[in-house]
């Protein structure tokens, strides 16, 4: 065979390759008119290389943003580098379909896309090509990933009986509000409380009803809290309330009402219908308190003397008085 002709079989055999290869291929020139356009576009396009030659890239693929795509290619035309486009930022460049069967949440093909420079015999750059590669079980893989640590974050801050914040993200959040406090001086006030008598609910009825009694509870609290209100379990049946922005005079109010509404209602389980009440105990942050254990010991204060004056009441840890 003569050099010729091994190189013609090169050069067919490169073309071949490049048209079987598991890797989009488009060339374009600068006028954004398709002049490449291999076998992994036509498949997932459905477009035949003939129909798509000389016709302009926006026109045949509506989904690439024009804007956006001349100014990506103009620098790569203009300084002569490759650029990239990352499905982070962008999902797709060409809207294929998604058929792999690991990847059966997904109903597009996310790619990564590189665009290189093509250079012609004088050494300008008059020609552009896009490699589209196909990362959709990367992307699944890394969303889900992703999805469930966010999961697990969420669940390493949850009390598993009530869902509400456990102790120890309540008491993150407690110290990020302390900190808040010490640039802003605004008003925020600490509301602590503990259910009456529960000893007497678990040895009367057992520890089954007593945990209903605590997620009903729980769920009062829910239905009283405000958004911006940051509610926890603190231990078993002292539950604390983060009202930020609140003084203690509205923060009294909230309290009450959350003690009254206990006291009106029937917690049910089975035949048995259960009346219970609470504790409050409640401090609003001022400048003596120097810390936030502080801060929830003042609050438990409060509540100590709550449960002293009879229980089902509420007790506010009192301000000293500014001389
Ligand atoms: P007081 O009015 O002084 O608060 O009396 P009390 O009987 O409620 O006393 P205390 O607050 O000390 O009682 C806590 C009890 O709560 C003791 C414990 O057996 C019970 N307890 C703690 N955690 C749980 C829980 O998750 N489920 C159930 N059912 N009981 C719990
Ligand atoms: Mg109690
Ligand atoms: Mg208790």
């Amino acid at each position: 065979m003569s050099l010729q002709a091994s190189q013609l079989n090169e050069l067919h055999w490169l073309m071949e390759m490049l048209h079987n290869i598991d890797v989009g291929l488009v060339v374009l020139d600068k006028d954004y008119k398709v002049q490449i356009f291999n076998g992994f576009m036509e498949n997932h396009s459905g477009l035949l290389p003939r129909e798509v030659k000389g016709k302009l890239l926006f026109e045949l693929f509506d989904e690439i943003p024009q804007d956006w795509f001349e100014r990506k290619a103009e620098s790569v035309f203009l300084l002569k580098n490759k650029a990239f486009t990352i499905w982070e930022q962008r999902p797709y460049l060409f809207k294929f379909n998604s058929y792999r069967p690991v990847t059966g949440s997904s109903d597009f093909m996310y790619q990564n896309t590189t665009f290189i420079p093509l250079m012609s015999s004088t050494g300008e750059v008059s020609h552009l090509c896009l490699l589209v590669y196909d990362v959709t079980d990367n992307a699944v893989h890394k969303m889900s990933l992703e999805k469930a640590n966010k999961e697990l974050a969420i669940l390493s801050q949850t009390d598993g009986l009530t869902k509400l914040f456990n102790r120890s993200h309540w008491e993150n959040c407690l110290q990020a509000e302390y900190k808040r406090w010490t640039r802003s001086q605004h008003s925020s006030s600490l509301v602590i409380l503990d259910i009456d008598h529960f000893k007497k609910v678990n040895d009367t009825y057992g520890h089954v009803v007593g945990d209903e009694v605590i997620r009903h509870l729980s769920s009062l609290i829910r239905d009283h809290v405000r958004e911006t209100d940051i509610s926890g379990r603190y231990g078993g049946e002292e539950f604390v309330i983060l009202l930020a922005d609140t003084p203690l005079k509205n923060a009294y109010v909230f309290a009450e009402r959350l003690r009254r509404e206990v006291e009106a209602s029937i917690t049910k389980y089975n035949d048995i219908d259960l009346k219970y009440t609470i504790s409050i105990g409640i401090a609003e942050i001022e400048p003596t308190i120097k810390s936030y254990e502080a801060w929830i010991e003042c609050a438990d204060t409060a509540l100590y003397h709550a449960k002293q004056n009879g229980r089902n009441k509420v007790s506010i840890h009192p301000k000293p008085v500014v001389k």
